[in-house]
C-alpha cells in the first residue's frame, strides 16, 4: 500500500537506542511532511469511525496521533499518564517493565462507565504498557473496544497481551 510505503521511507530506525540492541523507530520526521500527517490519522480514523465513545491516549507519542483521532471522530480525548503527573483523584495501573515496573494513571471519571474505548499508542512493542491502560479503562467500567498503533512490532508477542481484552486490533506498519 501506498501510505506503508511512504511511512517505511519516513520513520528513521535507530540502532543501539536507548540502549546497545535496540534499534530505536524515529516517528518524528512524520511531523515535518503535514500532508503525511493527515493520511495517517485519515488511516487511523477509518479504522475507528463509529465504533468508539471516547479515545485513550498514552503518554508521550499516543497523543500526538490520539487527540487528531479523537476530534475526527468527535470524541472525548482522554489522557493516560505517568504516575504524578496528573493531579487527584487518578485512578491507577502499575505493570512490570524489562527492569523494574511503571504505574500509569487517568484522572478519575473521565472514562465513562460502558463506553467503547480506543486505547492508542505509536508503537506496540511488549504490549505492557497497552495492557495496564487496557486495565486503567476496565477498572472504571468501560470496554476496551479496540486498539490503533502506527506501528505493531512482531517479534515481542505484545498482541497476545492484549487478546484477552477481546478487542480490534490494528497498526499500519509491522
Ligand atoms: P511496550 O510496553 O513494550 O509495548 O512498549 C511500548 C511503549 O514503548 C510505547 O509507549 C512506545 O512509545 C515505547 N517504545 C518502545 N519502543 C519504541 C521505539 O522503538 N520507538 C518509539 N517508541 C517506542
Amino acid at each position: 500500500q501506498k501510505l506503508i510505503k511512504k511511512l517505511e521511507e519516513t520513520i528513521e530506525n535507530i540502532p543501539d537506542f536507548p540502549i546497545p540492541g535496540i534499534q530505536f523507530k524515529d516517528i518524528s520526521p512524520i511531523f515535518l511532511n503535514p500532508g503525511l500527517y493527515e493520511e495517517v490519522i485519515a488511516d487511523l480514523v477509518n479504522f475507528s469511525k463509529g465504533k468508539v465513545d471516547a479515545v485513550c491516549g498514552i503518554e508521550s507519542r499516543g497523543y500526538l496521533f490520539g487527540i487528531a483521532i479523537a476530534v475526527a471522530l468527535e470524541v472525548p480525548f482522554i489522557l493516560i499518564r505517568k504516575a504524578g503527573k496528573l493531579p487527584p483523584p487518578v485512578i491507577s495501573e502499575k505493570y512490570d517493565l524489562e527492569y523494574g515496573s511503571a504505574i500509569i494513571e487517568t484522572r478519575e471519571g473521565q472514562i465513562k462507565p460502558g463506553e467503547r474505548i480506543l486505547i492508542h499508542d505509536d508503537l506496540l512493542a511488549t504490549g505492557g504498557t497497552t495492557e495496564a491502560a487496557a486495565k486503567l479503562v476496565e477498572k472504571q467500567g468501560a470496554t476496551v473496544a479496540q486498539f490503533s498503533f502506527l506501528i505493531g512490532l512482531k517479534d515481542l508477542n505484545g498482541k497476545e497481551k492484549l487478546d484477552k481484552f477481546n478487542a480490534e486490533v490494528y497498526h499500519i506498519l509491522e
